[in-house]
């Protein structure tokens, strides 16, 4: 069994001060897998003050010096992506050949776009012709406290860790007690970076313990966290104290609306995506929402497309899925199942309980309900699991009035073959992101929500803004 007990401290692996074991459990065979340390007070004070002395000369480096670090960090980052790969495999239920392409990869897609964005980003501009002694500067925040989850591990680190370094923020990372080897490597290759000491530390630990004293730590200025809604708002309460920045990037409901004319793929995409990940991803797109005129034949087409997804162990290659995290997701998605069944929708495949032939590990069927109706549980709540609602609409403003109605505003999709009609929906959808037709958006382009769903914005240049501050000057000199 893996054992990680120690906590990267001012550019140094440490002992806890207040740690308590916490074991790792594999999620496909609900056996321990490594032991931890869930972090106190005292570990969260020491790393915090680390990040703090670090700050000021941090700071004062050249943008081009941070830069050249994240460049060692993505090209170890790189060499070390099977290691990778397989802590995240491991620790999260991702199957093998998925952590590969896409949970790894999604992290090198980061700290690449990072490294783009800093090299164009203007830490001081003119504020205009009109005041041409004015000067913008953008600067770090200070000290940030960056609180991650488990399913996209490296997704959500690098998000944080890479714009915190351009912007000269110091930080202490708390990542998710379920996910924390990927996060551990990751320190280690922070360290092999040469990042000085105390720029980056990290802590295990759980919400209430480390979590806490973190968003309520007099010395953390800024709060970068994803999670969800439930967190986030319990985080924001605590962090209101002291007024520190908070930035939450949190769940998701986001609705996919097909219309008669989109194209013949768009089903299936529409299923594939909400099935990918085992269903835990914010921006899944868990209500599709499909014109009266070709409801039937989706239906009919999302069970075949659902019946052909694989469930199947991590460790193996190919392109099923895994289990879901732990025993609470898994108790918590039976139940919505269950709910959803109970409240009157079309079970058209899938359904409680594990997959045939499988008896162990947290697996869940890949299931699709049909005749949902916006006021069913399933509609509204996050399931983040590999369950799909759909639902039926005439007309566009049905459509869109189904799509806005939900406390979240992550990500909508929108298909069809009008080009008008998408850019309108566009326009219309209550939410930080649209995607249409299929395309993703690009490297680089921000990732965030609104209402429920957070105030964040990560990725690239707005991903930096969000860890720096806005400093207005007068009376520069232009010598
Ligand atoms: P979670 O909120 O239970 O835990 C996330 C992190 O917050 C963990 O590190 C956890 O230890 C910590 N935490 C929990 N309670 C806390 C508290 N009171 N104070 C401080 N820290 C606390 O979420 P999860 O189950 O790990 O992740 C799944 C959720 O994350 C889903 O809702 C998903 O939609 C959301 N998510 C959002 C995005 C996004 O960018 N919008 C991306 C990925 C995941």
């Amino acid at each position: 069994m893996i054992e990680k007990r120690d906590f990267y401290i001012n550019g140094t692996w440490v002992a806890p001060q207040q740690g308590k074991d916490h074991q790792v459990i594999d999620p496909a065979t609900e056996e321990p897998c490594a032991v931890i340390s869930l972090g106190g007070q005292a570990d969260v004070d020491a790393a915090v003050a680390a990040a703090k002395k670090a700050l000021p000369g941090w700071m004062a480096t050249p943008p081009q010096e941070r830069i050249a670090l994240l460049e060692k960090l993505a090209a170890l980052y790189k060499e070390k992506s099977e290691e990778m790969a397989q802590a995240i495999s491991q620790e999260m239920g991702a199957p093998i050949d998925f952590a590969r392409s896409s949970q790894w990869g999604a992290g090198y897609s980061h700290l690449k776009s990072f490294i783009r964005a800093a090299k164009a980003f203007e830490f001081i501009k003119p504020l205009g012709e009109h005041a041409p002694n004015d000067r913008i500067i953008k600067e770090a925040v200070g000290v940030v406290a960056m609180i991650t989850p488990w399913n996209w591990p490296m997704n959500q680190i690098t998000l944080k860790v890479g714009a915190a370094v351009v912007a000269g923020c110091t930080m202490v990372l708390k990542p998710s007690e379920e996910s924390p080897l990927s996060a551990m490597l990751f320190a280690e290759m922070m360290d092999e970076a040469g990042f000085p000491a105390g720029v980056f530390n990290l802590v295990n630990g759980d919400g209430t313990g480390v979590g806490t004293a973190l968003t309520g730590h007099k010395d953390v200025d800024m709060v970068s966290f994803t999670g969800s809604t439930r967190a986030g708002i319990a985080i924001s309460k605590n962090a209101a104290d002291t007024l520190k920045k908070v930035h939450l990037e949190l769940g998701g409901k986001g609705a996919n609306l097909i219309f008669a004319d989109a194209d013949e793929k768009a089903v299936k995409r529409g299923v594939l995506h909400m099935m990918s990940n085992a269903g835990q991803s914010c921006n899944a797109p868990s209500r599709m929402m499909v014109e009266a005129s070709v409801y039937d034949d989706a239906v009919e087409n999302a069970r075949l497309v659902a019946e052909k997804v694989e469930v199947g162990a991590p460790n193996k290659e190919g392109r099923h899925i895994g289990p879901v995290v732990n025993e609470t997701q898994w108790t918590k998605i039976q139940d919505l199942i269950q709910k959803g069944i109970d409240d009157g929708a079309r079970l058209v495949t899938g359904g409680t309980g594990r997959p045939e032939g499988m008896n162990r590990g947290f697996y869940v069927k890949p299931t699709v309900f049909a005749d949902v109706t916006p006021d069913m549980t399933i509609a509204r709540e996050e399931i983040f699991g590999p369950v799909l609602s759909i639902m039926k609409f005439d007309t566009e403003d049905q459509a869109l009035e189904m799509a806005n109605d939900t406390d979240y505003g992550l990500t909508n999709y929108v298909q069809t073959q009008d080009g008008a009609r998408r850019n309108r929906l566009a326009q219309k959808l209550r939410s930080g992101m649209v995607e249409m037709n299929g395309e993703s958006r690009g490297a680089g382009s921000p990732f965030g929500g609104i209402k429920r769903s957070g105030n964040g914005r990560e990725g690239g240049v707005w991903g930096i803004e969000d860890f720096c501050e806005v400093k207005s000057v007068s009376g520069w000199s232009n010598d």
